[in-house]
């Protein structure tokens, strides 16, 4: 089996930094998430600058800390965090700073200090605006807070994203399109809809199996999913990715990066990296990353090397999610492998399904109706 030569693979120019803290657990998360253990935000600050000193400095052009929720920590302790940050990154003149945030947390002051040490951008976790919906996916803020949030952000930082979640137990296409309707007139620049997902392992799931919670219809989900891109669209943002909407010049950069197959650094519990054609994942436990960095083990639970051939479908399968597409004459040329050949019939049947278009003869993009089946393209194309 031929695997990805190492030194044929770039050095990436991304990071990912995971924050496990968050004040309570949602009932519909499953992300590697600690709730109200304050009490472990010195150690893992101190296992944080451990495992990023590793990287040995290196030159990023976007970096995105997620979570749990990164605006969590105290200012002392928020203060402490962006300087390990900057001291183990050479940010690139151009580097699109994310960081996630929740509603509750913006202050003028936090807002300040993200925005003083080169914060460029924050996705903020707003998912909606209607107050029995919060209540539902048990978030903690109002919508007013919501409101305030974004245009405290706004007025220092240019960049706004928020993340919006349909299909909640409940919610009606009139709620949905109500939450929509708020979006324009807000200072935002990108909007991420995701519908809501019951995990295995969250409370959601288990209040699903006892039938105290109920799944909207997957037509009520897609008339929604509609209403997004319609109302959206309307709003002046564009669909460039299956879940993401952007003003213009406001597409994030980071997320362009993995659909395009490029590799990244990752550093946190639960955090993967792609790095050199291998990918990695840390431990998701935070208590267990914590253990492992204190006594000098790698925090690393899982490694696989990537084949020259799964990088390929890989970069075929997460590039499908762009609205664009893929151009597969590119996509043999930086990997070498003969995708359009490889994956000639489920092309061809995609296409003939009215799932797939060749808008030209060496490109793949989905078709309207396709958007709403990309996630079978996908596992098509990974073979
Ligand atoms: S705030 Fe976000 S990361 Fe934290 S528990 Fe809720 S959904 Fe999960």
């Amino acid at each position: 089996m031929m695997h990805w030569a190492m030194e044929a693979y770039p050095l990436p120019r991304a990071a990912y930094i995971h924050v496990p803290f968050c004040r309570h657990r949602c009932g519909y998360c499953n992300f590697s998430v600690v709730a109200d253990r304050d009490d472990l935000i010195e150690r893992y600050l101190k296992a944080i600058d451990l495992e990023l000193c590793r990287l040995d400095t290196p030159t990023i052009d976007t970096l995105f800390v997620g979570g749990g929720t990164p605006t969590h920590f105290d200012a002392e302790h928020l203060q402490s965090f962006l300087k390990i940050v900057r001291e183990r990154f050479h940010l690139s003149g151009c580097c699109e700073w994310s960081m996630e945030a929740n509603p509750e947390d913006i202050t003028r002051d936090k807002v300040a200090m993200l925005h003083d040490h080169g914060v460029n951008r924050i996705s903020l976790g707003v998912q909606s605006f209607n107050i029995d919906k919060l209540r539902v996916l048990e978030r903690g803020h109002s919508p007013e807070t919501a409101v305030n949030a974004v245009r405290a952000v706004a007025e220092m930082i240019d960049n706004v994203s928020i993340d919006l979640i349909f299909a909640a137990p409940g919610e009606t296409l009139a709620d949905w399109q109500s939450d929509l309707a708020v979006v324009s007139g807000l200072p935002v620049t990108h909007v991420s809809t995701y519908a809501l997902t019951f995990e295995k392992g969250t409370s959601f799931w288990s209040r699903r199996a006892q039938g105290d919670l109920s799944a909207a219809s997957e037509s009520c989900e897609v008339d929604m999913y509609q209403a997004a891109r319609q109302e959206l669209s309307v709003a002046g943002f564009h669909h460039y990715e299956i879940s993401s909407f952007a003003c213009e010049g406001s597409q994030c950069q980071h997320n362009l990066g993995y659909w395009k197959g490029l590799g990244w650094y990752a550093a946190g519990p639960g955090a993967a990296r792609f790095v050199e054609g291998r990918r990695e994942v840390n431990h998701r436990s935070t208590t267990t990353y914590l253990r492992r960095m204190e006594s000098g083990d790698s925090p690393t639970a899982e490694r696989e090397a990537i084949t020259r051939e799964q990088y390929a479908r890989e970069r075929a399968a997460f590039g499908i999610r762009m609205i664009d597409g893929v151009d597969l004459e590119v996509l043999e040329s930086e990997t070498g492998v003969p995708l359009a050949e490889l994956c000639g019939d489920v092309i061809n049947q995609s296409i003939s399904e009215g799932l797939l278009v060749k808008p030209l003869p060496n490109w793949i993009r989905l078709s309207d109706r396709g958007v709403l089946f990309a996630d079978t393209i996908a596992s098509r194309l990974l073979g």
